[in-house]
């Protein structure tokens, strides 16, 4: 029975590139767990976008004195470089700045207004007399009235860290130096998370057995100690998602960005429906109590994704879908949320603004994507922050992902190409031997082992598993030595390499989550018709806010009665005798002088 998976990835933002402890802090162990279940055989939407609105965005495009939507846009596009590049498989990439991204957010906000939710109140906000507006928190800085730091944000001071009240900044000032700032009444919808506290507890409570315990200790904590607390959901900003009440939106007040890009997960299904001409089938996830969504984060977006989410989903309740398709149901509940902690470059946090980074565009000019997947997954933050090292990069490409992989898929092959004329021997499998049964049986139980860990999301357990299988295989040819076995005796040599290419076959599909492009590759070697994966591919999406690219996943297409039975999470039953294409290498070694090189980059 094949089961439905929404793979959800939190919203990258629209003010900076994408570098590599973003990439193995949610986008590439959702598009691991997501290609598994693809080889599973089950229903999987992969789904993100550009979380487009907000105020730093905007502060970005008035120093640049461009207009908001192309500073948005030139990140967002090389956004959709960056997931191509290293195969992270949307089947929806999409952006928060559309319309329906729009729609489906005031539809949630009407929801939740109707079961009572919200409520309005006034507080102060910084205003500029001289260009007649409400300046939101990150417009403006001035001295935190906590430790004295002179360039705190309003909402925040980085230097002690405390969260700020706006109104009590000490010399405030107008990052875009629109003069004198006052202190003016403004009034604002707040989401009253308090009464949906209790519900939360259950719903964390009832997950917890299947949660991480970075993710459930949290945010079991924060509800212990602060508890839900109402928060404004509009804000005095005119670049976002209109407030769906009369009046509102025209006196310059949209809806605040923490409430609305995370509806992005609902928002983006709905937009691959429309666009997949399916209009209904984003319900298979998001209606149907079976479906299990599992949100790939970082450690900072957990209390939010635990808690307050849940919250705005449970608030709605089914007066979501009566406001947005006029049939009362509920929407489906967050399953789990496996977040990451952080990775660390060279020992120090990883920074954009000092270049102390390894960004994911620059990185793919010099390295293939699997040997960036690889490192990326062996060195995966999911129990503590890790550290991206450089000497390390090379040593686990060198000594692990070409030495015991590569190397031995690639010399079986190339012998057997070699001395047997381009087939796989043809040996009478009734006549293997115990050994030969046994490594089999071996490699079999993989399938089993490494797809339990990828379950639970223990990714890096889950390679180690396939990679130790990789290591029984070269024990096996170690012992049974086919390259001297042939001089003397050709049919047990045949023996052998008819069984360590069955056992690369099938450790080609363990390693396909992981290594999409290079178990690809091999699949080709060994002659097959089918394709492991499909393609992806970007589209224009029209609407009346303009045009934005998406980034699609296309499953395999095969003619009729020629393709897969769905499921190709199993063992090889490759037959002896079958044709071979030609092999070459799939992994590159390193030069020990890439280390220092890659150093020096570093900081400048
Ligand atoms: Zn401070």
């Amino acid at each position: 029975m094949s089961e439905n998976f929404l793979i959800a990835i939190a919203w990258p933002y629209s003010n900076a590139e994408i570098h590599v402890g973003n990439i193995t802090g949610s986008h590439l162990p959702g598009d691991i767990v997501a290609r598994y279940h693809r080889l599973k055989g089950n229903n999987v939407l992969m789904v993100s976008g550009t979380d487009s609105h907000g105020t730093p965005v905007v502060i970005a495009a008035d120093k640049e004195g461009k207009p908001v939507e192309e500073v948005y846009k030139k990140y967002h596009n090389s956004f959709l470089e960056v997931f191509k590049g290293y195969g992270i498989t949307y089947d929806m990439f999409t952006t928060t700045h559309s319309e329906n991204h729009y729609k489906v957010s005031q539809a949630m906000f009407l929801a939740l207004q109707k079961n009572g939710f919200l409520f309005k109140q006034f507080s102060k906000q910084w205003y500029s007399p001289s260009s007649d507006k409400f300046l939101p928190d990150r417009y403006v800085e001035g001295t935190c009235y906590i430790c004295g730091y002179e360039n705190a944000r309003s909402d925040q001071c980085d230097n002690c860290g405390n969260v700020l009240e706006p109104e009590k900044l000490i010399n405030p000032r107008a990052k875009t130096g629109d003069g004198a700032l006052e202190l003016h009444d403004t009034e604002h919808f707040y989401l009253d998370l308090s009464k949906l506290e209790t519900d939360v507890k259950k719903f964390l409570e009832e997950r917890a057995p299947h949660m991480r315990d970075t993710v459930i200790g949290e945010s079991l904590r924060k509800i212990e100690s602060e508890g839900l607390q109402p928060r404004s959901i509009t804000r005095d900003l005119d670049w976002g998602v209109p407030i769906p009440i009369e009046g509102w939106t025209e006196a310059g007040k949209r809806i605040y960005v923490w409430f609305e890009a995370v509806i992005g997960y609902l928002s983006a299904p709905i937009e691959w429906s429309q666009v997949s001409g399916q209009k209904d089938a984003w319900r298979e996830w998001w209606t149907n109590p079976k479906a299990k969504q599992f949100h790939f984060i970082g450690k900072d977006n957990i209390f939010f994704h635990t808690s307050q989410w849940p919250a705005e989903l449970m608030g709605a309740g089914k007066e979501f879908m009566e406001i947005f398709a006029g049939e009362a149901v509920p929407l489906t509940l967050p399953y789990d949320v496996p977040a990451n902690q952080f990775m660390n470059l060279e020992g120090e946090k990883i920074s954009g603004s000092r270049n102390w980074a390894v960004w994911g565009l620059d990185a793919l000019t010099r390295y293939d994507p699997d040997a960036l997947r690889y490192y990326l997954t062996v060195n995966m933050p999911e129990a503590k922050d890790s550290d991206w090292d450089w000497a390390e990069f090379v040593a686990r490409n060198n000594n692990e992902l070409v030495a015991t992989w590569g190397n031995l898929a690639n010399r079986v092959l190339a012998f057997c190409y070699k001395n047997w004329e381009g087939h796989v021997p043809d040996v009478d499998i009734k006549m293997l031997r115990k050994p030969d049964l046994d490594l089999l049986a071996a490699i079999e139980s993989g399938f089993t082992s490494v797809g339990a860990l990828l379950e639970a999301v223990k990714l890096r357990a889950a390679l180690g598993e396939a990679m130790k299988l990789a290591t029984a295989v070269n024990v096996y040819l170690d012992v049974n030595a086919p390259w001297t076995a042939i001089k003397t005796d050709k049919d047990g040599a045949s023996k052998t390499i008819y069984t360590a290419l069955k056992a690369i076959d099938s450790l080609k599909v363990l390693f396909a989550p992981f290594l999409p492009f290079t178990s690809a590759k091999l699949h080709e070697f060994f002659g097959y018709e089918t394709l492991l994966f499909g393609e992806q591919y970007t589209e224009t999406a029209k609407d009346s806010l303009g045009e934005h690219t998406v980034l699609r996943y296309r499953a395999p297409q095969y003619p009729a009665g020629k393709g897969i039975d769905g499921l190709q999470w199993k063992p090889s039953e490759l037959k002896p005798g079958v044709k071979l294409n030609q092999p070459a290498p799939l992994f590159k070694k390193l030069e020990e002088n890439v280390i220092e090189e890659e150093r020096a980059r570093l900081g400048k």
